[in-house]
């Protein structure tokens, strides 16, 4: 492994944690328990800051907010315009702060620097931009309906947002639900994965000096089954919006059906296979599954996790894929050239050496890789595994680390039936020259995004979400607004239907 870059004492950022309490009704306040959790840093596990740990009571206070905010506040009645203008001042002030907010993502995440910086708090930027624009863009239709009556529809926000997001990409899982809420016209409730909520609260508070009436936008930190839960099960939300395992989405699916029913959008777990086929350019192809799946240090819902690779091109693949992984850049994520960071935490570095171990022992092959990296934090070691079986745990389960496992096969029918054999249904990765059997493959994967000859491809206006048990709803783009709009249908008899 290229550990030159690797340092024993971790830089130290070069940002402050200035809010570490909750957001609500536009005040910090401290939780009304008056408990506080850590936050560690992945590098070295040392907590980095203790931050208000909210739970009922807490969500009960922002949900009051919230609903203030949404029936009797400014918000949802200003022009669509106002609006849009408060989101874009946020994006300016976000982009005129990106080096402390990149900052502060890697340090409680564990992310490479360069990637929070160039490609993460931009792509946040993007995204509120792109929803700015759609704010006074939203409107309903005059129906042709039969009968002297005149017809129409008004799109209207659906009132209170809750808004669950994890750990993997902090900001942009905010800006993917906070942004189309916003520009709807809903109020919000969020709550940050307990595994890093600082920079939502710092956007949070740019959000506010943009402009954000007090209440529109109330974050709780805090744990999953004590503020998450409440917030599912909350009889004042009318709408939630989660993204996490899918074990925790069938936990909040039923919390929010035992409530008021609100509607749920859900985006969950992956085991999204990436096809490298017969006349696919071998080097390009390494390289792409590559990033499929090591981006982010594994952990990414859509991450190329079953490489499946035609028998002809198979021994040579997984040569130039072991040496690839060799390569990787490993160490401090604050330090250029850096491509691989620390995992986010403890639990999640041992449940991915947990996963290894059970490669080993069910017969895959160990190409690269297989231990932690260094002696502190929560590295591990960029890890490759040939002749995996599809019965195996590794090529089953949700590993969110970086662990390769590249799996053989012969015919195209034959990738397609294991491609589609899994209850996860989120991306696929199609690496191929041939346009006839890109085409076949895209229509026969059943899964919410395909990526030809690319992968990881996320602009603001591409959907995104899962089939089966990968999710419901589709996130970015134009869908995402219909989560968070009710449709009003206004019938008005016409006196002279003549006319
Ligand atoms: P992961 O395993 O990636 O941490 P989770 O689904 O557990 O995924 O977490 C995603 C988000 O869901 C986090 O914000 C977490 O706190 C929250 N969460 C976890 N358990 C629950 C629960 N029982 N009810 C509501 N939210 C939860």
């Amino acid at each position: 492994y290229s550990t030159s870059a690797a340092v024993e004492t971790p830089i130290t950022p070069s940002v402050k944690v200035n809010y570490t309490q909750l957001l609500i009704n536009g005040q910090f306040l401290d939780s009304i328990s008056g408990k506080t959790f850590p936050t560690f840093d992945p590098r070295t596990g040392e907590v980095i800051a203790n931050v208000a740990e909210g739970d009922a009571k807490d969500v009960d206070l922002a949900v009051s907010a919230a609903r203030k905010a949404f029936d009797e506040g400014p918000w949802p009645r200003m022009t669509a315009y106002e609006r849009s203008k408060i989101i874009l001042r946020f994006a300016d002030l976000v982009e005129k702060n990106a080096e402390e907010i990149a900052a502060l993502e890697t340090w409680d995440n564990g992310k490479t620097y360069e990637q929070s910086a160039k490609l993460e708090v931009p792509m946040f930027v993007r995204i509120f931009r792109y929803y700015a624009g759609w704010a006074d863009k939203i409107h309903g239709l005059t129906v042709p309906a039969d009968g002297s009556y005149n017809v129409q529809t008004l799109h209207e926000p659906i009132g209170v947002a809750g808004q669950i997001i994890p750990w993997n990409f902090p900001l942009l899982m905010f800006a993917w639900k906070v942004g189309p809420a916003l520009a709807c016209g809903n109020t919000i409730v969020l709550k940050t994965a307990e595994q890093t909520p600082l920079s939502a609260l710092y956007v949070a508070k740019l959000l506010h000096e943009a402009g954000l009436p007090e209440g529109v936008l109330n974050i709780v930190s805090g744990y999953g089954p004590t503020a998450g839960a409440a917030l599912a099960s909350h009889m004042e939300v009318d709408k939630l919006a989660f993204t996490g395992s899918t074990e925790t989405g069938k936990v909040v699916l039923e919390l929010a059906a035992k409530s008021n029913l609100k509607p749920v959008t859900l985006e969950l777990g992956g085991k999204s296979p990436f096809i490298v086929c017969e006349d696919a350019d071998v080097d390009k192809a390494v390289e792409m599954a590559h990033f499929a799946l090591f981006f982010n240090q594994g952990q990414c819902c859509c991450a190329g996790s079953r490489t499946f690779v035609h028998e002809k091109v198979y021994d040579e693949f997984i040569e130039k894929a072991r040496k690839r992984a060799v390569n990787r850049v490993v160490g401090d994520p604050f330090l250029g050239g850096i491509e691989q960071g620390p995992q986010v935490d403890g639990e999640q570095f041992k449940k991915i050496l947990r996963y290894i171990k059970s490669g080993i022992e069910g017969g895959a092959t160990l190409e690269a890789g297989g231990e932690r990296f260094g002696s502190k934090g929560y590295y591990v070691q960029p890890t490759v595994f040939s002749n995996v079986k599809d019965d195996m745990k590794i090529a089953q389960e949700e590993i969110f680390g970086p662990v390769q496992t590249i799996l053989k096969y012969k015919e195209i029918e034959e990738v397609i039936r294991r491609a589609n054999a899994s209850r996860y249904g989120l991306a696929a990765g199609v690496f191929t020259q041939n346009i006839n059997t890109a085409n076949r493959l895209t229509r026969a994967l059943r899964v919410g995004s395909v990526w030809i000859n690319c992968f990881d491809i996320f602009d603001a206006a591409i959907p995104f979400g899962g089939y089966k048990m990968s999710g419901h709803g589709r996130e970015k783009g134009i869908y995402s607004l219909s989560n968070y709009l009710q449709v009003k249908a206004v019938v008005t008899p016409l006196e002279n239907p003549a006319w």
